[in-house]
């Protein structure tokens, strides 16, 4: 295939926002309505048959999905008690494993028919293809409950030729692409599906997503809040899945060997560990998960070994992930991961992991995993790089509160 690779910083160009998917979540989190104690749909069943055993007969029918991409989605259902009226009835949803939001339905009194509906709106809002998962949860007169077994369906937008592939390791959109870039994410996911799998314990607990937009005027339409031109990409675990825009051309077989394995790779973080967000060990994780480098990025970080400008890694705040220097904290910490492999394997990046899950941090749980000292650690890992072994003098640098900014630096 053509590969036209206009520049590298094109690519530097695709932003991951974890800080700010971090804070839609809280922002979708504080304009849901609180479904604190909810049950989740898996608990569903159990519940309808306890119901069930109270001698209410209920029924379902009409169970309604749609999608009025990009506006919202609206649900609808007939559910009846034998027992007398529905008092209250809510819709509860999730597009992947963690969140849920809910919106309360509106009942009809003479049809008995429910209707629940969300509206997309500034930082609520979601891209097409994202899966729902959704059951209805209601309440009659005489105060007995129900909900109705978990559905599947996924938020379409019908207005535009999208191209759908799914395998065992991803569900990938892609429009106004050339059509090999399905195959292309299918085929990397499957790839470094041993590598995920072996990094982290286990694989994903969902299925994710990758939507990939060809057309800047498409992408512009979903985003309510973020229709800023620098925004190239979003990845939010609430999701499940990442978004990126290719305009122009694009260099179609890193976008998946590089970019949605990257950004499968802050997925995984999400699932399975506490990683600070914006830090040289989120980004340098991900992109230890690249199979298609934008450069040869140890080249690179040796060549600042070499000329005496690596920085001081584990103590204090590290390489930065933003600004004008932003890939240097992508490379340096590709560096750490890639030399954690080296010494003690995929499992090292594993026990990693568990350790920050606990609440360690990470110089501790380094320590622990290597059974080194911080400082062994950083000496070993300077000489690995072709450095002096000395760790330069750390001057402290201030304690900076970076807020949520859509800037267009990094992955
Ligand atoms: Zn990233």
């Amino acid at each position: 295939m053509t590969i036209r690779f206009r520049s590298v910083t094109l690519f530097l160009a695709v932003i991951l926002l974890f800080i700010v998917s971090a804070a839609v979540s809280l922002q979708a989190t504080a304009q849901d309505d609180n479904t604190a104690g909810t049950p989740s749909p898996e608990a569903a069943g159990d519940t309808a048959a306890s119901v069930a055993s109270s001698s209410v007969n209920w029924t379902v029918e009409n169970l309604t999905f749609t999608s009025d991409y990009p506006a919202g989605f609206s649900f609808e259902a007939t559910i009846t008690s034998s027992a007398g009226p529905l008092e209250r009835a809510r819709i509860i949803w999730s597009h992947a494993p963690g969140t849920q939001r809910s919106r309360p339905a509106e009942i009809d009194a003479d049809t008995g028919i429910l209707t629940g509906r969300w509206d997309a709106s500034g930082a609520d809002a979601v891209p097409p293809w994202v899966g729902v998962i959704y059951y209805w949860d209601v309440t009659d007169v005489e105060g007995n409950a129900f909900q109705t077994e978990p559905q599947y369906v996924e938020y379409a937008d019908d207005t535009r030729d999208w191209v759908r592939s799914e395998s065992d390791d991803i569900i990938v959109f892609s429009l106004d692409l050339p059509s090999d870039i399905n195959d292309l994410a299918v085929d990397a996911m499957a790839e470094q599906r041993e590598k995920y799998r072996a990094a982290w314990g286990d694989l994903l607990p969902y299925k994710p997503r990758a939507i990939l937009f060809g057309n800047r005027e498409a992408w512009n339409e979903w985003q309510i809040t973020y229709a800023d031109p620098r925004v190239i990409g979003l990845t939010a675990s609430d999701w499940g899945g990442t978004v990126q825009v290719v305009t122009n051309s694009g260099n179609l077989y890193h976008l998946a060997y590089g970019t949605v394995l990257h950004e499968v790779g802050h997925l995984y973080q999400s699932s399975f560990t506490v990683m600070a967000a914006g830090s040289w060990l989120i980004e340098g994780d991900a992109t230890f998960f690249e199979i298609d480098q934008q450069y040869d990025y140890e080249g690179r970080v040796r060549t600042m070994a070499a000329n005496g400008d690596l920085p001081v890694l584990l103590n204090g705040s590290g390489p930065g992930v933003s600004g004008r220097n932003a890939r240097a904290g992508y490379d340096i910490g590709y560096t750490f991961f890639r030399w954690l492999e080296i010494n003690y394997g995929l499992e090292g990046h594993r026990e990693l992991i568990e350790l920050l899950d606990t609440g360690i941090g990470r110089v501790e749980a380094i320590e622990i995993v290597t059974g080194l000292s911080g400082e062994e650690v950083e000496s070993r890992w300077r000489v690995w790089l072709g450095a002096s072994p000395i760790v330069p003098t750390l001057h402290p640098t201030p304690t900076i509160f970076f807020f949520p900014t859509v800037t267009p630096y990094g992955q």
